[in-house]
């Protein structure tokens, strides 16, 4: 028997898949027909409905799911509607009605000027730039910086046509020529555009009376040197300092 003659409906990674054009159904078996149904992620709407069908195609598209994690996640808050999915249903539609952009450092939040931007506490003479709000999350969870921020919303790149007006980087000269910053610090991302973004900044900023800094590059905590690219060890002894 030739093995691809099988007649049934096929399974690949959790997809359906039809029979091939031209093969004899099995006797009893209904095989939909291409125009009835419509394959979204691996799932076939008339199945799932039209809704649920809808609902993983969309979370299929966020970062870190796929098509498989989307359809297990929409089970299992279908399982979970009470204590799961009509809470995260609620708490999107609030977001969706308060989420706003701080018109001071282009974080996001409920407010016209994030709280980080109104914590009386934050030294107001310290800004750390970062590329994207995910970076400044990642700064806070680190809980040692005091300061406030300026989110550039990405970073300069020739290749896919992002210049400085493309980013917030005029706001952040405005910024620094407006408000007492005596300190800048560049904590962009160690990427050829995250230091060339880094770069133009300075190099716009070199008149301005205020302190340039960046993020230190070397060893991770709890790394080991033989697991380091050579790039990450040669800067990290640039950056040595006394013991
Ligand atoms: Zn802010």
């Amino acid at each position: 028997m030739d093995r691809f003659a099988i007649n049934a409906p096929m399974q690949f990674w959790g997809c359906e898949s039809r029979l091939p054009q031209g093969q004899a159904p099995v006797p009893g078996v209904a095989a939909p027909s291409l125009t009835q149904s419509r394959l979204v992620v691996g799932v076939w709407m008339d199945e799932a409905g039209p809704e649920i069908g809808r609902l993983i195609d969309m979370m299929a598209k966020l970062p870190g799911l796929g098509p498989r994690s989307a359809r297990r996640a929409v089970l299992m808050m279908i399982r979970k509607k009470a204590v799961v999915m009509e809470p995260l249903a609620r708490a999107l539609d609030d977001v969706v009605a308060t989420v706003r952009e701080c018109r001071v450092c282009g974080n996001v939040g409920s407010a016209e000027i994030c709280a980080i931007c109104a914590a009386p506490k934050r030294a107001t003479g310290v800004l750390c730039v970062v590329e994207d709000v995910a970076d400044l999350w990642a700064m806070e969870r680190g809980r040692a910086f005091g300061g406030r921020y300026h989110v550039l919303g990405g970073v300069l790149s020739a290749l896919d046509g992002v210049g400085p007006e493309e980013l917030r980087i005029p706001a952040l000269l405005e910024r620094v020529a407006t408000e007492e910053i005596s300190e800048v610090i560049l904590a962009l991302n160690a990427t050829v555009d995250g230091q060339t973004t880094a770069h133009y900044i300075a190099d716009q900023l070199e008149a301005a009376a205020v302190e340039i800094t960046s993020l230190a590059q070397g060893v991770p905590i709890g790394g080991e040197l033989d697991y380091l690219d050579d790039g990450t060890i040669s800067a990290a002894l640039r950056a040595r300092r006394r013991f």
